[in-house]
């Protein structure tokens, strides 16, 4: 027997926690491809940007020329989720970033980069899920240096959050999370991403 044929989802495999998410997504028997280089795009409907350092993932994004191809492929309607620095990537704004760090603009949110303060530079709480039924139990997050939603846009869809701050949140094809979903042993998140991104595809 063969596993369900999906299409693969790339994850950005320049720095950061890219292993987990693989880890997370075969757990879910979809295949994942590392994205290294513009070629690795080719055909892909979803991608994965995982955490890391937003301002070094900016740098190897442009010397490994995929910002510009990425920031097209989603403008095309590429399904993307980032987690934490990937979700500083994506944002139409970010504070307290270095000057010559680039984001892509593809969700409507303003965040602060390792906005949770030095004293809570890591940190781990319970979220109820929105997606989820209400006696379903809550997503363990563990916040690590992590950014901060300090506004958004109308057209944000606000799918968990802490303390009054959304911390997952999705706009059209995009999904962000500020916590890191691969580093729990419960893959409901990447589940939510790929069903999202199979429906919207069929
Ligand atoms: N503080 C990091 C940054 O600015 C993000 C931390 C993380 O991804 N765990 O990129």
């Amino acid at each position: 027997m063969h596993p369900v044929s999906r299409p693969p989802i790339g994850v950005l495999a320049l720095q950061g926690a890219f292993a987990a998410h693989q880890q997370r997504l075969a757990e879910l028997d979809v295949a994942s491809i590392q994205v290294r280089r513009p070629a690795d795009l080719d055909g892909l409907h979803g991608l994965v940007m995982p955490g890391g350092e937003s301002t070094t993932m900016s740098m190897l994004l442009t010397s490994s020329e995929l910002f510009d191809p990425i920031a097209e492929r989603i403008h095309d309607g590429l399904a993307v989720l980032g987690t934490c620095a990937g979700m500083i990537l994506l944002a139409r704004e970010v504070l307290d970033g270095r000057t010559d760090q680039r984001c892509l603009g593809a969700i409507d949110l303003v965040v602060r980069r390792n906005g949770y303060g030095r004293q809570l530079d890591s940190f781990e709480c319970d979220l109820a899920l929105r997606s989820g039924t209400p006696d379903e139990p809550p997503f363990r997050g563990v916040f690590i240096r992590a950014p901060k939603v300090e506004a958004w846009g109308a057209g944000v869809e606000v799918l968990a959050e802490h303390e009054g701050v959304p911390v997952l949140a999705r706009q059209r094809r995009i999904t962000v999370a500020s916590f890191h979903p691969e580093l729990t042993r419960d893959a409901r998140v990447h589940a939510e991403f790929v069903h999202h991104l199979e429906m919207e595809s069929s």
